[in-house]
């Protein structure tokens, strides 16, 4: 099947990992294979030993350590065809990048050879942020990092981190100056391999069910000062920029993988389900329904991958980057509501995929700053650019 709109304009190593990762989900993240994966609320390791292999790991790592060196872009298009399969498995694989983000942009040159070994090594990261009473207040985060000699000590609990129990290395917000509140946060480097470093409980989800989400915790995590990622109080700063260079890929990607997946298996199902004598096609009732789930889908993906494009040309605007996601994640509760719909009683059934793309369509609207959070930074956004 040719799609143009899934194409155009892409380069040809884009149009490469394009291909590589859709033959890779149309042949591995098929539902009869993940669903007791689902069931489980299990991590499929070797399906991600896998990727591992095909180098889509450590697509946005640059060549001189090893990755492929490419762009948010491209990122994007492969984690779009993983979600097309499943936007779990997408999300923990996804979630490397926003672990190393912080690393590439804001390290040293040894930072970025050390940490990008991990993964090229077939290594799993975390971006720890979010704690139980710190979510889209990161600004309350309550670890913290204490300067003892050539030396931090790291205490501290995180809370819903994607990969958590399953890491080899996290890349973890402190604070080093507790009465500074967000401006004495602190981004480090923590391996997994650190006396003191333990995991949770994992997080029993209502979707996304095969990415792993867990509590971390430091108790007197003794990390060298060279972990440090910039300097003190800067963490804040990195974190939130991070977020709003890798929400393209991960927010728009994930939610144009499932999109898509929903409106395929609506037409297939359509075709072949008959009432009163008909195949529910034939009714305009349902041909509106899945036309209006393709304008959401392709609305959210221009969106997203015009923002991930704008980044790669080295131009941030967060007011975008917000209206990206907020809409992308609002597009994916609405097509995957609307699947169900079309399946009827089959769409409640877990029997059927469609029930989990609903669940999964819902974290979109939570995580990586819910979608309240992200109109309050555009109405911020925009009223600062009114008093300019
Ligand atoms: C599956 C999953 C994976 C995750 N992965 C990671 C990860 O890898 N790393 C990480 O650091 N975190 C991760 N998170 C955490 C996630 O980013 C937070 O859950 C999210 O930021 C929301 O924080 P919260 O859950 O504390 O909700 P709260 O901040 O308590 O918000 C509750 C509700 O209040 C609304 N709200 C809050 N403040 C305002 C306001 N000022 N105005 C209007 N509305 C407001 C919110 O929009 C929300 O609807 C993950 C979460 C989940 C569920």
């Amino acid at each position: 099947m040719t799609n143009t709109m899934l194409e155009y304009g892409l380069t040809p190593d884009q149009l490469e990992v394009q291909q590589l990762t859709r033959q890779f989900a149309s042949k591995e993240l098929t539902w009869d294979k993940l669903k007791e994966f689902d069931a489980r609320g299990e991590f499929p390791m070797e399906l991600y030993k896998k990727v591992a292999a095909m180098g889509l790991t450590t697509l946005i790592i640059p060549e001189e350590y090893g990755g492929a060196g490419m762009n948010q872009l491209t990122c994007a298009i492969a984690m779009e065809e993983l979600a097309y399969g499943d936007a779990g498995f997408s999300l923990s694989v996804g979630a490397n990048s926003l672990a190393v983000d912080p690393i590439l942009i804001f390290g040293t040159d040894e930072q970025k050879a050390y940490c990008s070994k991990f993964y090229v090594d077939g290594g799993i990261g975390a971006f720890c942020l979010t704690e139980a009473d710190a979510g889209s207040d990161a600004g309350a985060c309550r670890a913290t990092a204490v300067r003892e000699g050539d030396e931090y000590i790291l205490n501290g609990t995180k809370a819903f981190i994607t990969n958590g129990s399953i890491a080899d290395i996290y890349t973890v917000f402190a604070l080093t100056d507790p009465s500074a509140g967000a401006r004495g946060l602190s981004c480090f480097i923590v391996e997994r391999s650190r006396a003191g470093v333990s995991v949770g409980k994992d997080e029993d989800k209502m979707g996304i069910r095969l990415s792993n989400t867990s509590e971390v915790i430091f108790e007197n995590v003794r990390i060298p000062a060279n972990n440090l990622v910039g300097k003190e109080g800067m963490g804040f700063k990195i974190a939130m920029t991070t977020l709003d260079i890798t929400r393209p890929a991960g927010i728009g990607a994930g939610v144009s993988g499932l999109c898509r997946s929903a409106i395929d298996k609506c037409i297939e199902y359509a075709k072949i389900r008959v009432t009163f004598g008909q195949p529910i096609i034939t009714n305009q009732a349902i041909q509106f329904m899945i036309a209006d789930m393709e304008i959401q889908t392709q609305a959210a993906r221009t969106l997203s991958y015009r923002v991930a494009d704008m980044i790669d040309h080295g131009v941030l605007d967060p007011i975008a980057g917000a209206a990206a996601k907020a809409f992308a994640a609002d597009a994916a509760v609405r097509v995957a509501t609307d699947a169900v719909q079309i399946f009827g009683g089959n769409g409640y059934s877990r029997e059927y995929p469609i029930e989990s793309l609903y669940r999964n369509a819902k974290i979109f609207q939570i995580f990586e700053g819910t979608n309240q959070i992200q109109r309050l930074a555009i109405i911020k956004g925009l009223v600062k650019n009114s008093m300019m």
